[in-house]
């Protein structure tokens, strides 16, 4: 579904990127680990087109996309769920949900807001709340159900999980297990390994804008305190 050959990526005249190759196949999560300053922000961004590459080569479907502006990449089917949450403060949570909601590619069950209600249960008592007065965690599952509005076939979820309390945290894992389930591919930059490691198939370790390791969950828990150092664990 997505592959990521080689990529370089400049900010002026410093490299953040230095060769990343990746692969998400249809229906997989694929996780990238790495410790803060790495390079995750700037690899995600660059799939969308947000930091654009200086070198190499990004497919979606067969079709080059990294020459494409963020929002032709959204309509191909990959939403962004950025760090930071960034939901839009002075909207509701209901506006925030259909302000962008799109159906491009033809799916016969389409996310609209009921759908995204039944996800998300604790929305529905806030949906005419500003976004802005939401907790972290209601930001969080806004964040997620907006991009799920444009009905991707690719999630890139940033540190979806950062700063979020023990039980928000398994409340965002059971909702990306479910959409596991639907059949969504993922590519989910976080710090918690062991929840990783339940739902991903493949991990990609980054080091200094260069991916040092890959594999799968199994590998990725034996190797673990190996891999402590380039994980930030
Ligand atoms: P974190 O977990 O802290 O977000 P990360 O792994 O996502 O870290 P990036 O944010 O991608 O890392 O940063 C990779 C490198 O690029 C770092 O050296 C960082 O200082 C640099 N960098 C990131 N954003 C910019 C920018 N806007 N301008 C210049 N350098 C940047």
């Amino acid at each position: 579904m997505l592959t990521v050959q080689n990529i370089e990526t400049h900010y002026g005249a410093s490299q953040a990127l230095f060769g990343i190759s990746m692969h998400v196949r249809n229906g997989e999560v694929v996780t990238l680990i790495g410790r803060n300053g790495m390079g995750k922000t700037t690899s995600i961004n660059s799939i969308m087109g947000i930091t654009p590459i200086t070198r190499g080569s990004i497919f979606f479907e067969n079709v080059r996309i990294e020459h494409l502006e963020s929002f032709k990449i959204n309509r191909k089917g990959i939403a962004l769920v950025p760090e930071g949450r960034q939901v839009f403060p002075n909207l509701t949570v209901r506006e925030n949900l259909v302000a962008i909601s799109a159906n491009r590619n033809n799916h016969t069950s389409p996310w609209n807001l009921n759908k995204i209600l039944d996800l998300f249960p604790q929305l529905s008592a806030r949906i005419d709340s500003m976004a802005n007065l939401l907790s972290g965690g209601e930001q969080q599952m806004l964040a997620i159900g907006r991009s799920l509005m444009t009905n991707p076939k690719l999630l890139l979820l940033d540190e979806a999980t950062e700063g979020l309390a023990p039980l928000v945290r398994n409340e965002i894992w059971r909702c990306l297990n479910k959409l596991k389930k639907e059949g969504i591919s993922m590519l989910v930059v976080d710090k918690n390994i062991k929840d990783l490691a339940r739902i991903a198939d493949v991990h990609y370790v980054i080091e200094k804008g260069q991916i040092v390791w890959q594999g799968n969950s199994s590998e990725l828990l034996k190797q673990k305190d190996f891999l402590g150092d380039k994980l930030g664990v």
